[in-house]
């Protein structure tokens, strides 16, 4: 097989090939979580429920309502009980999940409905509860908002809990030896309460990147893949199976080529990471001496250690918004204070560069709005511009966070320079506001832009003139700049970071920022791919910002190439016509120039 034709099959997203001699099925989904596992499948299927339904005469309405009652005490229970779990194994951030669930419990609107579906139209509990659950479990799935739509699991799993509770159901979550979790798809709970076990990966039919099985798995450091269609339909408890949460890929019933292969693939990568332990503490410099800061992107307490441990300088990337997730409100001044507070000092001496509330398009946003067109709509500093308390709140915990002079704020969805200008109209304010109350700030701190939008690429060099610092999230731009929704699932294949528009948006950016003699850095997922690193270094990147768990493979190339050498294959590379071409050609370099990093 071509290099090329082994980029195009890993970006398939769900296509399948079946070797009908022994029943081998290789099924293509997303990479949720890193790791390559290897063993027998544990088919996952919770029972389905069954509604009984039944007129409740008007004196037995009150019995019915109890069980309601005895039925939310055990589901508060056996929620709590999986939120302390979760806090000691991941931590506080995504126990929220479940906190959440909780809430649902007491919503005092919900249980009147309940109660008043069996006092007055005479339903029996399961399906009072089921009915009124449904009926709002629907109307957030029909909501054009994907933070609606992700509370209506919530509501789902709450539902399904209450009713298993009416019925005296138990649940089921434990298996005997080793094994590889296939699943129609995961609830939090499921994928807490299975981790109990000895569960080698996970891999199911629904779910993305961002779903909660992804970041939980990813917590866990259990592999996943997800997105798989149909795997729970293919794969029956006790088949082979083996999951490669690198490239996200299973494959069932394995034959003994597929077998030696992921087992080369694991030593090489067990090699690798041995290695990579040395460079933990040794700067991302290339051998003739050109130094890249090369930061993690992080926002969730329990990321904050592991940053550290992987030998980053510092965070390139905090969403603040991930202080959203499970909330219906914005975090007051305080708590925010706490959490950029905390940051700053886990990462001192180095830098963390907390960017401002990047909500709406698919992300997550108490202010709820309809949109047809989410990503075009109103998203970022577009929000935050228009509701100034909201950010001027943010801002003010921004700078009282920033005492120990190792916070910066990063600006995202920038489209052009006005945008700037009106941010720094705010930020001006809240530096006056402090000034005044005599709070201590970093009044030198600097203000990045998100390099994220076509328009502002085209404008880098302008609008490098108002900010200290630019930073290109290529997820967004590569959306923007080619037109492809970066979580439509069907068009990954089209979603290409290789794209010679997509480089020369890039070099446009870099060359921009250079004019005026500012740090030009990049934090989309881009910046952590090794097959990439040659080519950003080579054009001029100054610094680096990704996910944790490849940062060391990234400093690796980074030590081992010379620059000028670099900037002459990315010269090369910005001659190709197509995404296919550049891939091929970097890959090619890569494997020749270091051939121990195993790719893919
Ligand atoms: C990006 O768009 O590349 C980026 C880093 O931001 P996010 O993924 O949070 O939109
Ligand atoms: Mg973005």
């Amino acid at each position: 097989m071509s290099d090329q034709s082994e980029y195009i099959e890993q970006i398939k997203p769900f296509e399948d090939k079946n070797d009908s001699n022994n029943d081998r099925t290789v099924i293509h989904g997303i990479a949720a979580s890193p790791g390559l596992a290897f063993g027998k499948v544990f088919v996952f299927e919770p029972k389905t429920i069954e509604i009984s339904q039944r007129i409740v005469e008007p004196e037995e309405s009150e019995k019915e309502i109890e069980q309601v009652k005895q039925s939310l005490q055990r589901s508060e229970k056996e929620l709590n009980k999986i939120l302390s779990f979760t806090e000691q194994k991941i931590g506080n951030a995504k126990a929220r999940i479940f906190e959440a669930q909780i809430l649902i419990l007491h919503d005092p609107d919900l249980l009147d409905q309940i109660f008043h579906r069996i006092r007055s139209e005479r339903k029996n509990a399961e399906s009072a509860v089921y009915g009124e659950l449904t009926k709002i479990q629907e109307s957030m799935l029909n909501a054009n908002d994907p933070y609606l739509r992700e509370r209506a699991d919530d509501i789902g799993d709450v539902k399904h809990r209450i009713i298993r509770n009416i019925q005296q159901e138990r649940l089921f979550s434990r298996f005997k030896g080793t094994a590889i979790v296939v699943a129609k798809n995961l609830s939090p709970a499921d994928t807490m309460l299975l981790s109990r076990n000895d569960v080698l990966g996970y891999a199911t039919d629904m779910g993305g990147i961002t779903s909660h099985t992804a970041l939980l798995s990813r917590s866990l450091k259990i592999p996943a893949v997800v997105g798989l269609s149909r795997v729970s339909r293919v794969a029956t408890t006790g088949d082979e199976m083996i999951l490669d949460g690198y490239s996200g890929t299973v494959v069932l019933r394995p034959n003994k080529g597929d077998i030696d292969r992921y087992t080369e693939k694991r030593r090489r990568y067990a090699l690798f990471e041995e290695k990579l332990v040395v460079l933990r503490d040794l700067p991302a410099e290339t051998t003739d001496g050109r130094r890249i800061t090369l930061s993690a992107n992080a926002d969730l307490e329990e990321e904050l250690d592991f940053v550290g441990f992987q030998g980053a300088e510092g965070i390139g990337l905090f969403r603040s918004e991930s202080l959203l997730i499970g909330r219906d409100t914005f975090p007051n001044e305080d708590e925010q204070y706490d959490a950029y507070w905390l940051a700053a000092e886990k990462v001192y001496p180095h830098n963390v560069i907390i960017r401002v509330f990047d909500i709406g398009g698919d992300k997550v946003y108490p202010l709820m709005i309809e949109e047809n067109n989410p990503f075009l709509g109103w998203r970022g500093i577009r929000i935050l511009l228009d509701r100034p308390e909201l950010f001027k709140t943010q801002l003010r915990a921004l700078f009282r966070a920033s005492t120990k002079k190792n916070v910066k704020i990063l600006l995202p969805m920038i489209s052009g320079v006005s945008e700037i200008a009106a941010a720094m109209i705010h930020i001006r304010d809240v530096k006056t506001e402090l000034r005044e109350k005599n709070i201590p700030f970093d009044g030198n701190m600097q203000v990045g832009a998100m390099i994220e939008i076509p328009s502002a690429a085209i404008m880098a060099r302008e609008i490098a003139r108002l900010v200290d610092f630019l930073s290109i999230g290529t997820n967004d731009l590569i959306q923007y700049l080619l037109a492809v929704d970066r979580g439509n699932p069907t068009i990954t294949k089209l979603f290409q970071e290789f794209h010679p528009a997509v480089l020369r948006m890039i070099q446009h950016t870099l060359d921009g920022g250079h004019k005026r003699n500012i740090h030009v850095g990049m934090c989309g997922e881009m910046a952590g791919d090794p097959i990439a690193t040659i080519l950003l270094v080579g054009m001029g990147i100054d610094s680096l910002s990704v996910v944790p768990s490849v940062l060391p493979e990234v400093k690796k190339i980074i030590r081992s190439i010379n620059y000028k050498e670099a900037a002459k294959i990315s010269r090369r590379a910005m001659t190709l016509g197509t995404p296919e071409e550049v891939f091929d050609y970097l890959k090619r370099t890569l494997k020749t120039k270091l051939p121990d990093v195993p790719i893919g």
